[in-house]
C-alpha cells in the first residue's frame, strides 16, 4: 500500500514539474504595448533617441513592448507603487536581435552588452530597464544614470547617499515581489522569471506598432 502511495506521490511530483515548465499559455507569449496594459507607466525609450551610450538612434518607434505575462507583472508593480505615491519609468523593453547586433558591433564586450550569438533577455521580450518616479513623474535619485557601465551601477555598491540606497531597494523589493530577477551589475535591469522558455525575436518595433 505504502509503495503505491509513494508511486502516486512521485507521479504527481513529475506531473507538477512538467506543468511548471509549460506554465505559459500562447497568449502569455504575445508582445504587447505596456501603455495599453497600464498607460500610467511612463515610457522613455533611450534607444529611440540619441541619448544613449551609442549616441545613435537605434529604434524607429519609442515604444515598450513586452511578453504579455511580463507586462501584467509590471502593471502589478505600478499599482503597488502608486499606493505610496510612486511609479515606474521604463527605458528599454523588447529589443529586436538586429539592434542587439548593432550594440555588439559598437561595444563587443560581454560585461556591457549581451553577445547576439547568445541573445539578450531583452531580445526575448522578458527583460525591462526601468527606474522610479514620484507622483509628478520626476525620477528619484538613483546610483547612476541609465547604461552607466561602472561598478557604481552594481547592486552591491554602497558608497552612496542613504536616499539613493533606499530608492534602489524600494525598486528591487517591489520587482522581486512580482517575480522579477534583478541583474547584479545593473540596478535598472530586471528579468522576468521563466524568460528561458521564450525565444529570441527579431520583429521590428515598427511592425509591432502596426498591430
Ligand atoms: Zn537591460
Amino acid at each position: 500500500m505504502k509503495t503505491k502511495l509513494l508511486k502516486l506521490a512521485l507521479a504527481f511530483f513529475i506531473l507538477n514539474a512538467e506543468s511548471l515548465l509549460a506554465q505559459f499559455s500562447p497568449e502569455d507569449t504575445v508582445l504587447v504595448d505596456i501603455q495599453k496594459i497600464n498607460p500610467r507607466i511612463i515610457v522613455e525609450i533611450k534607444y529611440a533617441t540619441e541619448d544613449n551610450f551609442t549616441g545613435k538612434k537605434l529604434y524607429d518607434v519609442p515604444k515598450c513592448f513586452l511578453r504579455k505575462f511580463v507586462a501584467l507583472k509590471l502593471d502589478s508593480v505600478q499599482r503597488e507603487l502608486e499606493k505610496v505615491g510612486l511609479g515606474l519609468k521604463v527605458w528599454d523593453c523588447y529589443r529586436p536581435l538586429s539592434v542587439q547586433k548593432i550594440l555588439w558591433s559598437i561595444v563587443p564586450d560581454e560585461r556591457y552588452v549581451a553577445n547576439p550569438a547568445k541573445g539578450s533577455r531583452h531580445n526575448r521580450g522578458c527583460a525591462v530597464d526601468l527606474t522610479l518616479v514620484d507622483s509628478l513623474g520626476n525620477e528619484l535619485p538613483m546610483p547612476t544614470k541609465y547604461d552607466d557601465f561602472t561598478e557604481k551601477a552594481h547592486r552591491d555598491y554602497y558608497n552612496l547617499p542613504d536616499t539613493v540606497i533606499k530608492n534602489r531597494k524600494i525598486l528591487e523589493d517591489v520587482m522581486k515581489k512580482y517575480g522579477f530577477i534583478p541583474l547584479p551589475t545593473e540596478w535598472w535591469h530586471f528579468d522576468a522569471q521563466g524568460w528561458e522558455n521564450f525565444s529570441i525575436l527579431d520583429i521590428p518595433l515598427k511592425e509591432l506598432n502596426k498591430k
